[in-house]
């Protein structure tokens, strides 16, 4: 296959980016068989809690009265302050347009209401076809969590799967509070008991086992504060020692650490209520040494945490760094976490996942994140051509495919 020559290497390496499949390895969407958890429509864009926090900074409108409105009107009311009495030009406000312009929407004098007339024009399944071709996924992998009784239903029906919504068991209480895991796990008939002992281990791994039976998870995952530590006292470290990591190595899945979200600092704003710390990595390394055999997604939330994570990386080929995670999901973070990761780790890592939890948010997220990867690789791609370094198409279109899709699946065990 030809160089590609230096002239050529921006359309070049944009067009691969832009043609190369997604698998988008965190999400918070659903199939359309879990009928209304998955979210989408004008409404749903427009009160994403990244937009109620941005709201609420310039609106004076109470807590408990925005509370009180209906989906819609907070949707209008977040369009007033965010769209008629400023430029949206933060990334939230700025997403809603780039996903409703890609789906056709002329957003140059619409109002919420125009916005919902155009939806009509879909049925959900239609709108998700639309937007898994528009975005170029191939799948998306949700977050589904068997200690919510309304999920947890839907799942022992045995609801139909749609190939392109995979799975990820989520399994935050186990980590982070184990009485409400118990008393879930006890009314769901497993003899189990806070203090953890043996009969309790042998249970809370059958709990696991017959989950990830039922759902296929392509991962197990938690999201953790930036407090976490490892090795810490019981019950953590026995639950991760006893219960969840001797299951994932027996069903060779990766365990996911999402690591930095300080919950709740608000809790009037409730979902926008989360907020930010920085974690350090000396538990991803305790962890990484002392089960080599285990593998470790891990993405963090604070941009401090960044560059020690890929030096981590460098350390332990069971870590894998995913994502640039919710507030660091910017244009400017992402750019800087990116060069940082090819300059430290070349092309092994996961530079992005969604994050989605209203369907449509596919469409910008992804956008806007290709874009900001192709600048990257340019950019790398010059330097290296400047050494006198060939770069073919074949070599570009097998790096891209590493970073969007390949490298989770070889890590996940799927390639
Ligand atoms: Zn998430």
């Amino acid at each position: 296959m030809p160089n590609i020559s230096r002239s050529q290497l921006r359309s070049v390496v944009t067009d691969i980016v832009e043609r190369t499949p997604i698998v988008d390895i965190h999400t918070h969407l659903y199939s359309p068989a879990f009928g209304d958890l998955l979210l989408w429509g004008a409404d749903e864009l427009l009160t994403y809690h990244y937009l109620v926090a941005e709201m609420m900074r310039r609106s004076p409108i109470g807590y408990d009265e925005f509370r009180a409105f209906s989906t819609r009107e907070k949707a209008n009311h977040i369009w007033e302050h965010l769209y008629r009495l400023s430029s949206p030009i933060s990334e939230a406000a700025r997403g809603v347009l780039t996903a409703l312009q890609t789906v056709g929407i002329d957003v140059s004098r619409a109002d919420p209401e125009e916005i919902r007339q155009q939806f009509k024009h879909w049925t959900v399944e239609e709108y998700v076809d639309l937007v898994f071709r528009k975005a170029n996924i191939e799948f998306v992998v949700m977050t589904n969590d068997p200690f919510d009784s309304r999920e947890r239903a839907l799942w022992e029906q045995n609801i139909p799967v749609d190939s392109r919504f995979r799975a990820a068991l989520r399994i935050d209480p186990l980590l982070t509070d184990l009485s409400r895991a118990c008393s879930i796990l006890s009314e769901l008939g497993y003899a189990v008991s806070t203090r953890l002992d043996d009969v309790t281990c042998a249970q809370i791994r059958r709990f696991l086992r017959v989950w990830i039976d039922r759902m296929d998870p392509l991962y197990m995952a938690v999201s953790l504060p930036p407090t976490f530590c490892f090795p810490t006292d019981d019950p953590v470290r026995r639950m991760l020692d006893s219960c969840i990591l001797p299951v994932a190595l027996d069903r060779e899945l990766p365990l996911a650490l999402m690591i930095g979200v300080k919950r709740q600092v608000n809790p009037h704003l409730q979902l926008a209520g989360d907020s930010v710390g920085k974690a350090g990595t000396q538990a991803i390394e305790n962890l990484c040494v002392a089960y080599p055999d285990n593998r470790f997604l891990v993405t963090m939330l604070s941009r401090e945490d960044q560059h020690q994570l890929c030096v981590t990386a460098r350390k332990f080929r069971n870590l894998m760094p995913f994502g640039c995670w919710w507030f660091l999901n910017v244009p400017s973070l992402i750019r800087e976490i990116t060069m940082i990761r090819l300059e430290l780790l070349g092309f092994s890592f996961i530079p992005q996942h969604s994050d989605a939890r209203i369907l449509d948010q596919l469409l910008y997220k992804w956008a806007h994140s290709r874009k900001i990867a192709a600048e990257a690789l340019v950019e790398k791609y010059t330097d290296l051509q400047r050494t006198g370094w060939s770069i073919t198409e074949e070599a570009v279109t097998r790096d891209v495919r590493d970073l969007f899709r390949d490298n989770f699946l070889r890590f996940a065990g799927r390639l």
